[in-house]
């Protein structure tokens, strides 16, 4: 809406809402439905433009904005947000939203800086894990800071729903209404994704339940869903995966026997693959259970492409490999 091209449009738009609303009230004798038709037509003309960072939070953005948004996601399937350096175009495209959505607890780790820039200049910026209380934060050993990848645990993914919900209401009172009932639609499948995922983790045997992966970005995943989470590096992927921890890890998967441990779609399969050839080195024979979405989700169109068919692939994946 800061473009004045889009003015013209919503002006455009109003009027041809206006005519068509005359020609209908004309053939129909229920005026008042109609007249209402066509004044929420009229509201949602005006279309909001938000910028995100993950293609997780494009997505959570998506489904609540529905068609009153368009969305620009600065990282795409397979971007590691935590590496993510922003160029000139990228910072174009916050200064000229709306609205930006953001993950927040500083996992987009270069970005923190560009946030508060924008914000003073009079953007809505708005992180969405901002309403998550301390007490549902995970935090790590030795850094202070608290664990950012609140998205796999689905309940938490609510609270973000609802900043969305909240962020686009704000911005956008007239069409809160559309916002509101996005969101509780939003809700249910969150709910019914939590349950179904559950219930399917409970079919790995106790001693089978341990996730291991490259980058700690399942703690709060396992916290929910009753696995165990190891990983070589810590949450960020900021810092160089060291032999030590790598044959720590491979004494421990072959003591506990451990059948399976998982490469992730933004991080380089190297570590896990120099860990799967220590545990051999043991005499264990431990496979690569597949390949898990952790801070990205698929690529946009295929099933994988949304959060609830990524969250699904994942939970699949690790199933089929512990069972
Ligand atoms: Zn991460």
């Amino acid at each position: 809406m800061k473009k004045p091209i889009i003015i013209t449009t919503v002006v455009i738009a109003a009027i041809i809402a206006g005519l068509s609303s005359t020609v209908f009230t004309q053939n129909n004798s229920s005026d008042e439905i109609i007249l209402s038709d066509a004044e929420q037509s009229a509201g949602n003309t005006e279309t909001i433009m938000v910028t995100t960072t993950t293609n997780v939070v494009t997505d959570l953005v998506e489904n609540i904005g529905g068609d009153n948004v368009s969305v620009t996601g600065l990282m795409g399937p397979g971007v590691d947000p935590h590496l993510y350096r922003p160029s000139a175009n990228d910072v174009k495209k916050l200064q000229d939203a709306d609205i930006v959505f953001y993950n927040g607890l500083d996992l987009e780790g270069k970005m923190g800086d560009i946030f508060v820039k924008i914000g003073r200049e009079g953007t809505a910026v708005w992180a969405v894990s901002e309403n998550i209380s301390h007490e549902s934060l995970l935090s790590l050993d030795n850094t202070g800071h608290f664990d950012p990848h609140i998205w796999w645990d689905a309940e938490l993914w609510m609270e973000a729903a609802k900043v969305v919900a909240t962020g686009l209401s704000e911005y956008d009172p007239e069409n809160s209404q559309a916002y509101e009932k996005n969101l509780q639609e939003y809700l249910t499948q969150l709910e019914e994704l939590d349950q179904d995922s559950l219930e399917k983790m409970n079919s790995i045997s106790q001693g089978q339940r341990v996730l291991v992966t490259a980058h700690d970005a399942f703690q709060y995943f396992g916290h929910a869903y009753g696995l165990e989470e190891m990983a070589i590096q810590g949450w960020s992927t900021d810092s160089e995966a060291g032999i030590r921890e790598i044959q720590n890890l491979a004494d421990e998967i072959s003591e506990r026997k451990i059948k399976a441990v998982f490469v992730e779609t933004t991080i380089s399969p190297a570590t896990i693959e120099a860990l799967t050839a220590a545990v051999q080195d043991k005499g264990h024979d431990v496979v690569i259970g597949g390949k898990l979405f952790s801070d990205a989700i698929g690529e946009k169109g295929t099933s994988e492409g949304t959060y609830v068919g990524a969250f699904t692939h994942n939970v699949e994946t690790i199933v089929n490999a512990l069972k």
